[in-house]
């Protein structure tokens, strides 16, 4: 792991990231300004090779990374690494025209990236999708619609998942490289009243948009399990996200406790909120232990994915009982945007949806661990 880079990204998320957010958090847009000086530092293109203009880091500092901008803003944090994750796929073997064209506006930050499988009426259902993919001659046709998009609203690029059978059919789904600003391709923004505007969330449809052959990036049979070992990964870096959301704010609180006095006495010399700020502080230590062993698998290239499914449930679940109860520490004060408390407290709410909602990891837990057992 890098502890320079790391350092540099600290400096940037506490200094440049978080006082932007607090106007993230009640509907104003990022400034694309800070894009650029993201991938200035080198976020875009973290575990990019460096002979294709990326640091070259490994996965524990992309990892590290993440959690350091989430504790600024989650939603910036999501944004940048669903642009990474397209950057880097373009990286792979075979991809070298896409990626001359491409790679130096995605790692330079001019232009946003996105990875599309949720639809209107299907999320958890993964096969279940509509959006079809039909050969013609020279290439494919896609016709479709994506909804709840990370990045989907700027988004430049995409890799699109869609069925080249029957609906249903999860052998016949395949993974599609498609510029958004091809004829035949609408975007639109998603608002949601969890604010979280640095997400950048939003759809698009897809009518009769025309790829080259070479646009599939993986074929049926090899796309819908190679999406599932790719989201152990994202599932591992949501949960240090998560962790780096706690760790905010409990800064914080310490901070306002130390100050604030209430009845004579600083808030943290209160028995009961010392009980409720160190319950969180234990509860986000086990949580690192179980991101930490994900990480670990992860970076080996070990089978990750009960470790992913269980570091994430216990980050998101952490982040979910405990930030509101930090928010609670804090009296009215902890409402003020220029805190961290309400902007993490929806991002928690979302990483229970993204990358595998959590009642179908649980169920994914319990199977796994079956298996392991018997
Ligand atoms: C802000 C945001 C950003 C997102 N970004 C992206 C993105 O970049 N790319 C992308 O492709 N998708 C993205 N998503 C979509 C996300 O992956 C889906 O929300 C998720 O897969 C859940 O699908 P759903 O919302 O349709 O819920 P549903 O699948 O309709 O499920 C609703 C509820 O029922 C539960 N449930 C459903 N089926 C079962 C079952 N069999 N057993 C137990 N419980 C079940 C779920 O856990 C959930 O709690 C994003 C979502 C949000 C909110």
């Amino acid at each position: 792991m890098s502890q320079a880079f790391l350092d540099q990204v600290t400096h940037f998320a506490r200094g440049r990231v978080a006082p932007e957010a607090a106007a993230w958090s009640i509907g104003a847009a990022p400034d694309p300004a800070l894009y650029r000086e993201a991938a200035a530092l080198g976020l875009l293109g973290v575990e990019v090779p460096e002979e294709k203009g990326g640091k070259g880091f490994g996965f524990a500092t992309r990892a590290a990374a993440l959690e350091v901008l989430a504790g600024a803003d989650f939603g910036f944090a999501m944004s940048l690494v669903n642009t990474h994750n397209i950057a880097l796929r373009l990286c792979e073997a075979g991809q070298d025209a896409a990626a001359a064209r491409y790679l130096p506006a995605l790692l330079s930050g001019r232009m946003h990236a996105c990875t599309a499988l949720t639809e209107r009426g299907t999320g958890s259902d993964f096969a279940a999708i509509r959006t079809t993919a039909r050969q013609v001659a020279g290439g494919w046709e896609l016709e479709g619609e994506k909804a709840w998009i990370i990045n989907g609203r700027q988004a430049g690029l995409s890799i699109v998942y869609a069925q080249c059978a029957e609906v249903g059919d999860s052998s016949g789904i395949a993974a599609f490289l498609v510029d958004l600003n091809a004829p035949g391709v609408t975007r639109y923004a998603i608002d949601s009243a969890f604010a979280q505007t640095s997400l950048g969330t939003g759809g698009f449809h897809l009518s009769g948009v025309k790829l080259p052959l070479e646009a599939m990036l993986a074929a049926p049979g090899t796309a819908f399990k190679a999406i599932l070992q790719e989201i152990n990964v994202a599932r591992t870096y949501v949960a240090a996200m998560c962790d780096g959301m706690m760790q905010a704010a409990l800064d914080s609180a310490a901070a306002y406790g130390a100050e604030r006095c209430s009845f004579g006495k600083p808030l943290n010399a209160i028995p009961r909120w010392q009980t409720e700020f160190e319950a969180a502080q234990t509860a986000l230590m086990q949580a690192r232990t179980a991101t930490r062993q994900a990480v670990e698998k992860v970076t080996q290239g070990a089978d990750a994915q009960l470790a992913a499914a269980e570091a994430k449930i216990g980050s998101v679940s952490c982040a979910q009982t405990h930030l509101p109860r930090l928010l609670q520490l804090m009296g009215a004060e902890g409402l003020r945007p220029e805190h961290p408390f309400t902007r993490h407290i929806a991002a928690a709410q979302i990483a229970g949806f993204t990358d595998g909602a959590t009642n179908i990891l649980k169920d994914r837990v319990a199977r796994l661990t079956a298996r392991k057992e018997t």
